[in-house]
């Protein structure tokens, strides 16, 4: 079933919820691929209702950014959805969401201004608050998100826990292309130079990563290596490369503990992001 308004939504949610069906929800901005699909798969293993929402919100976009262009191949992502087994597609229009009248928004402060926060201002306050009303829309008991956004992960657990919302979250592992690029709806940007040289957000992390496990502790360090290696990428512009902690997202210049490795890099005008959480054992005694 398709619903675009929030009171259809509410109706078939309630319906599912008055014969004792457990509810997840798998947000997303459509342009579905497998990172998707895992979600929702995760969604219908967990649960007996499963609601897939398919919103481009436009709040989460900067006045410079991809809006306009960005793909809604709506047909093609409710067919996936059927094959999936979603049991309902919430696809409503910008006007639904955001009326005229509409002006309250959620801010996680901190957490949103660093990393993708400090090249995109204003786009976790989208993303909260579209997040929240479609958690107050569906009411879901779970709800599902991909570890590729790792900050908007750790922003909407945040929201989550300070503003008391009944949901849990589920946090599902980064779908990788063959060669390890990330999914992205926006990899269909890229031509095939672009597309060749982005396996360097992947190959950057993983280095990052062997130099971790062979006892590098030094943020400064790495992340020079790192940009070093970006730079040297035909079309590649980093945008950051970041070690921080996955609690406060706040830059470690010595890493030990529950460290995200994160990176967002341009081609042309298309922005890649990628990152990989690690524990990382207290330096060995000198
Ligand atoms: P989007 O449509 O880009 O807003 O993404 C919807 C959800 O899918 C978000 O929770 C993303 O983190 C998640 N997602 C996007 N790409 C991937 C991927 N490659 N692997 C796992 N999850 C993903």
């Amino acid at each position: 079933m398709i619903t675009t308004t929030v009171e259809a939504t509410r109706q078939a949610v309630a319906a599912a919820r008055a014969i004792g069906k457990r509810v997840g929800l798998v947000p997303t901005m459509g342009a579905l691929h497998a990172g998707h699909l895992s979600l929702i798969q995760a969604a219908r293993s967990e649960n007996d209702f499963v609601v897939v929402s398919i919103f481009v919100n436009p709040t989460q976009f900067g006045p410079k950014e991809d809006l306009s262009r960005y793909p809604r191949p709506f047909e093609r992502d409710v067919e996936l959805c059927e094959r999936e087994r979603a049991d309902l597609i919430f696809h409503p229009t910008p006007e639904i969401m955001y009326p005229l009248s509409f002006t309250t928004y959620v801010e996680v402060h901190e957490l949103q201004k660093v990393l993708c926060g400090a090249s995109r201002p204003g786009h976790f306050r989208g993303v909260a608050t579209v997040v929240l009303k479609l958690f107050n829309v569906i009411e879901p008991d779970v709800a599902y998100f991909g570890q590729k956004d790792a900050q908007q992960a750790r922003v909407l657990s945040q929201m989550v826990r300070d503003l008391d919302v009944p949901v849990a979250l589920r946090i599902c592992p980064i779908v990788r292309e063959p060669d390890g690029l990330a999914l992205s709806s926006r990899n269909v940007y890229l031509n095939p130079a672009e597309r060749a040289g982005a396996t360097v957000l992947y190959q950057s992390l993983m280095r990052m990563r062997q130099r971790i496990d062979a006892g590098e502790r030094s943020a400064d360090v790495l992340i020079a290596e790192a940009r070093q290696r970006i730079d040297a990428t035909p079309g590649a512009r980093v945008d950051y490369v970041a070690i921080v902690d996955y609690d406060r997202l706040q830059p470690m210049p010595r890493l030990k503990g529950k460290v995200l490795v994160a990176l967002a890099v341009y081609f042309g005008t298309t922005r890649l992001i990628d990152n990989v959480l690690m524990d990382v054992p207290a330096e060995p005694e000198a």
